[in-house]
């Protein structure tokens, strides 16, 4: 589902190049749950704007739901930006925007008539446990409850690919805990394959298949978990 081969990102700053990511293999299977963990500066987030197609690599080949990201225009990236939802640490939600209109948004800008929006959003809420609360904002909501809106959004245009960046580090343990539920519940349900980006190795253990350690700008582990993390 996507695989990065030999990727080199150099960001070039006014203080010289930048090393972001070194030699990066990564191959994550259609329908797992696949994580990455690292600490900070590791190159997370540049792994994500290029498995997100917002970033192209400096060397190396990125290919994600079957293209070739060197071989698309900027056009094609733009509608193949539509497999990958996004869930994010801060949700970002539209605060002026109810529950239903947070979750409307993407589908209103893949031109989807009003009665389809409605049906689809309906469906969505239902998906996430979110019943009864299509008009509440943001704002009136619980920390898990908005990450339910922000994953109910990503997943309105039926992605290949969910990618969460950091999807719970803004939430306390028991909130954690349901969210990851819900994502898993997703996974096995829709089969979609999901790629967790965090720094917490609880997160990891509690539901990835399999996962990658990154560290300065490469993996230096890959495999299960077990393999990983619980070998003596
Ligand atoms: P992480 O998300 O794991 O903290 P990043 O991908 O943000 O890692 O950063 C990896 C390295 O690349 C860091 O040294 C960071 O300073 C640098 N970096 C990230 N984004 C940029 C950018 N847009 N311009 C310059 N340097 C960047
Ligand atoms: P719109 O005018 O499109 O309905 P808003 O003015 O509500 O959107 O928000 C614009 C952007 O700012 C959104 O991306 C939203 O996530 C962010 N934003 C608005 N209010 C807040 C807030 N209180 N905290 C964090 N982000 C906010």
């Amino acid at each position: 589902m996507i695989r990065l081969t030999h990727v080199k990102k150099v960001y070039q700053t006014s203080a010289g190049p930048v090393k972001a990511l070194t030699d990066l293999n990564l191959e994550v299977r259609q329908g797992e749950i696949f994580g990455v963990i690292g600490y900070s500066g590791a190159g997370k987030s540049t792994l994500i704007r290029l498995i997100n197609l917002l970033e192209r690599p400096t060397e190396g080949r990125v290919e994600v739901a079957g293209h070739v990201l060197s071989a698309l225009s900027e056009k094609e990236l733009s509608r193949e930006r539509k497999q990958i939802g996004m869930i994010f640490q801060h949700f970002n939600l539209l605060w002026s925007r109810t529950v239903a209109e947070n979750i409307a948004f993407p589908l209103e800008l893949s031109g989807l008539s009003k009665d389809k929006r409605k049906k689809r959003v309906e469906e969505l809420i239902r998906l996430v446990g979110l019943e009864g609360r299509a008009s509440s904002y943001p704002s009136q909501l619980s920390g898990g409850q908005k990450q339910r809106v922000g994953i109910a959004r990503a997943l309105a245009n039926n992605p290949a690919v969910l990618l969460c960046d950091e999807a719970t580090s803004a939430l306390d343990p028991k909130t954690t805990d349901s969210i990851l539920q819900l994502l898993s519940d997703i996974n096995r349900s829709l089969g979609i394959t999901i790629v967790l980006i965090t720094h917490e190795m609880y997160v990891i253990n509690k539901i990835c298949h399999r996962v990658a350690v990154l560290d300065k700008g490469s993996i230096v582990e890959e495999g299960t978990v077990r393999d990983i993390f619980l070998s003596p």
